[in-house]
């Protein structure tokens, strides 16, 4: 019933296969994203989840994120709204129907931006993404990099350093991910990156000139 009910609201919106990305918390996804969505502005949209964390200094409410309390949250949930969600580090984050719609309308390719589970949960659905891991050098590199970014408390850190080696370990299973990128040196990631996309980017930019 529930699948069924996927493959009806995914079917009706045939469009550019999606992208999603996952990775550990810190590892560049956002960095990486933002400079994508910079260049290529007219190809990608982004798929904006809905959270319970606190927005940080500079984040933009329903550009970043959907931000919401606990209540309205579950109570999307409840009512259907959501693709996948999944709690992490102490906060609710969430897929909703409506954020994927918004973009597929546009016929643009949807970028998801998603921890572990929801990668697994979306396998469950029709979405039929492709899947790309970004990938911190090393532990120490990544824990830098959390600290250096100063959004995180103590304890939000070390959990997110917690699911990043649980993550790091499910991500190297063969057929999690399509694609693994290691950002090491940014403007290198991103060549990759452009590089994994550069069929899908053809084909939109062919599609949209001719519509
Ligand atoms: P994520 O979205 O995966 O949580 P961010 O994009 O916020 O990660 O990156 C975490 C921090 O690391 C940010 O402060 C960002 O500026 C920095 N960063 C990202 N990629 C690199 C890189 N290749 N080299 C050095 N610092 C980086
Ligand atoms: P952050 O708080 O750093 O923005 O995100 C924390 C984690 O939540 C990241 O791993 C990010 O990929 C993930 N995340 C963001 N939005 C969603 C979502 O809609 N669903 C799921 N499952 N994870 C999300």
């Amino acid at each position: 019933m529930y699948m069924r009910f996927f493959s009806r609201f995914f079917s009706a919106m045939a469009g550019p296969r999606p992208v999603v990305f996952s990775g550990p918390s810190g590892a560049g996804k956002s960095t990486l994203l933002k400079k994508l969505m910079k260049e290529y502005d007219n190809v990608f949209g982004f798929s904006v989840s809905h959270t319970t964390r606190n927005p940080r200094p500079g984040e933009v409410n329903g550009k970043d994120y959907h931000y919401v309390t606990r209540e309205e949250m579950k109570a999307g949930v409840e009512r259907g709204d959501f693709i996948e969600s999944a709690e992490f580090s102490g906060n609710m984050y969430g897929t909703s129907k409506a954020a994927v719609q918004k973009v597929q309308a546009q016929n643009l390719i949807c970028i998801l931006d998603v921890d572990m589970q929801g990668v697994k949960n979306i396998k469950e659905t029709d979405l039929n993404p492709l899947y790309i891991s970004i990938q911190p050098p090393s532990m120490e590199v990544l824990e830098n990099r959390l600290r250096d970014r100063k959004t995180e408390s103590e304890e939000s850190l070390q959990k997110r350093l917690r699911a990043a080696k649980v993550d790091m370990e499910i991500g190297k299973e063969p057929g999690v991910f399509d694609v693994i990128i290691v950002n090491d040196n940014l403007e290198d990631a991103y060549k990759v990156l452009k590089s994994a996309l550069n069929e899908e980017i053809d084909q939109v930019k062919k599609t949209n000139m001719s519509s």
